[in-house]
């Protein structure tokens, strides 16, 4: 099925400086970092190459598992790299498949930041919240979106190791809606034409207004 993005942010990327990153997110995560962290003790926030930017070949596809016994490509680089770019791009939330991966994995904000491959959720609480949110495919666009205010949830880390969780919250409208993700479901779909045509046009005026 194909989809547009309603509103194309065409600002150029701007250059990621991942050394500069790499030492934000350590003393960010250093001694407050449990097993579902990216970084454990002995393991360094390196440079990465793998090149992150977003793309949306894969974004409205239900994703296959990521493969650990075939990883097409390292769990933990990608997890870096992809909370790197998260931050730089302002994000709290980044699905692999907005940035050109067909796999169910993505990052989180947290204390620490965190990866998520392959989850599941397990209990969705029937107290739905409303509340803003924004997403990084959809440059602007603010949606008021419904959501359950607590769940748990099973997902394995990069390193492959399973974990289960609860989240309350903003924590857990975050999971919900990087979740959809990787169900080819965005934010969109969950409001109704109306109130998104409405959001797109304050959208356009906020982009308008910050360019002129
Ligand atoms: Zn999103």
């Amino acid at each position: 099925m194909e989809k547009k993005i309603p509103i194309i942010d065409d600002k150029p990327a701007k250059p990621i400086d991942y050394t500069d990153m790499g030492l934000k997110i350590k003393e960010t995560l250093d001694g407050r970092v449990d097993n579902i962290g990216l970084v454990e003790d002995g393991i360094q926030i390196k440079e990465t190459d793998l090149d992150i930017s977003l793309k949306d070949d894969y974004l409205w596809d239900v994703l296959p598992k990521f493969d650990f016994d075939n990883p097409p490509v390292d769990p933990e680089q990608l997890s870096m790299a992809m909370v790197l770019y998260m931050r730089e791009q302002g994000g709290i939330g980044l699905a692999a498949n907005q940035v050109g991966y067909n796999f169910k994995m993505f990052v989180t904000e947290g204390e620490p930041a965190f990866a998520v491959f392959n989850p599941t959720i397990t209990f969705q609480s029937p107290n739905l919240v409303m509340l803003d949110e924004g997403c990084l495919s959809y440059p602007n666009l603010l949606l008021k979106v419904n959501r359950p205010a607590s769940i748990r949830v099973r997902f394995q880390d990069p390193f492959g190791n399973w974990i289960t969780r609860q989240f309350a919250g903003m924590s857990a409208r975050v999971f919900l809606h990087e979740y959809d993700h990787l169900l080819g479901v965005d934010f969109t779909d969950k409001v109704s034409k109306l109130k998104l045509e409405m959001a797109q046009k304050k959208a356009k005026k906020r982009m308008s207004n910050a360019t002129s």
